[in-house]
């Protein structure tokens, strides 16, 4: 079964002005069954290459510029972390990440079925790393799609959360360097 985006955008809605963090999954918080030990190791093993895919993204947006930019600074209200939108595929590789994110990352999903939200299938997750007063227990290790938030791409809308404490500017566009105007030589 896959809920309506409606029942989607809703919790978005909710999330933005959410002054506690939504309640557990019914049945509590699902247990994950890979010791906190190895958890650790696969994430700081992993976190060099994080670094370096971030890094390069970073670059790349420096060199090519999105249309957009983020202003503002974190407000620390942990509301970005309440429910995190993660692809289902069914395809092997989908399956990997889905167990990454849930065993080695610590997301848990919120709701057994999967819900659309911009015409895809998306798991809405919770992480057991937010902290009651909304600070993230884990922030040196946190995933790739944590760093990356708010969404900036170079095509498409950008994704902030409303109240958050960054902002999302439309770029300016460079003006043409002073000097003399062009002529227009017509022969
Ligand atoms: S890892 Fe940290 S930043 Fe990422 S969702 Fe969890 S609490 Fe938020």
């Amino acid at each position: 079964m896959v809920l309506d985006s409606e029942i989607l955008d809703d919790l978005l809605e909710s999330a933005a002005d959410a002054t506690e963090q939504p309640r557990s999954p019914k049945g509590g918080i699902p247990r994950q069954f890979l010791p906190k030990i190895l958890r650790n190791a696969l994430r700081c093993f992993v976190l060099p290459f994080v670094l370096v895919d971030y890094g390069m993204q970073r670059v790349a947006k420096w060199i090519i510029r999105p249309p957009y930019k983020r202003v503002g600074a974190c407000k620390r209200r942990g509301n970005c972390c309440h429910y995190i939108l993660i692809a289902k595929s069914r395809t092997l590789m989908g399956r990997l990440f889905h167990f990454w994110y849930t065993q080695v990352n610590g997301f848990y999903p919120r709701m057994k079925e999967a819900s659309i939200y911009e015409g895809k299938e998306m798991y809405v997750m919770g992480c057991r790393h937010l902290k009651k007063d909304g600070s993230c227990g884990s922030y040196r290790l946190r995933p790739m799609i944590c760093r990356q938030w708010p969404v900036i791409e170079h095509f498409g809308v950008p994704k902030v959360l409303k109240g958050c404490g960054f902002e999302v500017k439309e770029r300016q566009k460079k003006k043409p360097a002073s000097g003399h105007p062009k002529l227009n030589i017509l022969n």
